[in-house]
């Protein structure tokens, strides 16, 4: 039985790492402990970010939430309007892809397919960093609906298959730890499910050795980025420790930290994400009204996500 509480955790807690990580996005490892030296990091802000102001990684994914609500499921030509109309409102932060994919003016079936024909690079993070309303809203469905959901919505903005498979994957750990089991424990089980073509890549970013040191690329492409969200769970004791380990090794921290903040969301429950990290959290939504949501309104969201796709 998935509990309410770890689903608020995995959408609440992904914004939290959002607005986390955010004033220290492209730093050095290190950066953030040195900031917090006692280990309780605060939302600062900095860097152009007010103080638990949450990025596009999390506009995104409210955006991914109200269209399955007001759909009733995957609409990917509504999703790719509503991407479009916050994409052209000037968000203070947009994927470099998602910004090319959005903005390129080609139709919503055709858009990431051109892009990753054209550039021959879509394994950003981008898709990963939206997911924690569709994992929650899929969750009931069982693992290959969820895995299914993932790739579609990976691929609206994502032309590379790489992206779609780790999106997958995330869902399918979400799943599991909303049903009160161990994600890392579910690695190789889900590892077993992934396009054969990206299985080995993804087996290695998510072995139980692998360190973010060991990465081969930047923390903003899709393998590094959920290998050490995996990392950052799997070596700490709580939800706070998860977000300081991911803050803290630089590079793309609000993305790193929104997919560690998910898991470890999902993981420990919405009770374990500090109350003064969700006092000041707050989600601008720039093209829809100048709306800004608080950390009610994600938590509504979620609940509302939680009971899932009409039977
Ligand atoms: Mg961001």
């Amino acid at each position: 039985m998935r509990d309410i509480d770890r689903s608020v955790g995995a959408v609440l807690g992904s914004a939290a790492g959002d607005a986390l990580g955010a004033p220290f996005e492209f730093g050095f490892p290190g950066v953030f402990r040195e900031r917090f030296p006692d280990g309780v990091g605060e939302l600062c802000g900095g860097g152009g970010w007010d103080p638990g102001e949450a990025t596009d990684d999390t506009q995104m994914a409210v955006l991914v939430g109200e269209s399955l609500l007001e759909q009733g499921g995957v609409d990917l030509p509504d999703l790719f309007d509503r991407f479009r109309r916050w994409a052209a409102a000037d968000p203070k932060d947009i994927g470099l892809q998602t910004e090319q994919v959005l903005l390129g003016g080609d139709p919503w079936d055709l858009a990431a397919a051109l892009h990753f024909q054209v550039n021959g690079r879509a394994a950003g993070n981008g898709s990963l960093m939206r997911a924690s309303t569709s994992a929650v809203y899929f969750a009931s469905r069982g693992r290959v609906e969820t895995m299914d959901a993932a790739r579609r919505i990976s691929g609206l903005t994502h032309g590379d298959g790489a992206a779609w498979e780790g999106t997958a994957i995330l869902h399918e750990l979400i799943r599991v730890a909303l049903l009160g089991e161990d994600p890392v424990a579910a690695v190789p089980a889900t590892l077993a499910e992934v396009d054969a073509a990206h299985r080995e890549r993804w087996s290695t970013v998510l072995a139980p050795g692998w360190h973010p040191d060991d990465a081969t690329e930047f923390n903003g492409a899709v393998w590094p980025c959920l290998g050490s969200a995996v990392w950052a769970l799997r070596t700490t004791g709580s939800f706070e420790e998860a977000l300081a380990a991911a803050v803290d090794l630089g590079g793309d921290t609000d993305t790193v930290a929104a997919v560690t903040g998910m898991l470890a969301g999902a993981v420990y429950g919405a009770g374990a994400i500090p109350v003064r990290w969700t006092s000041s959290l707050h989600v601008p939504l720039p093209g829809f009204d100048d709306r800004v949501l608080r950390a009610d309104d994600l938590r509504e969201l979620a609940t509302a996500l939680a009971s899932g796709p009409a039977a």
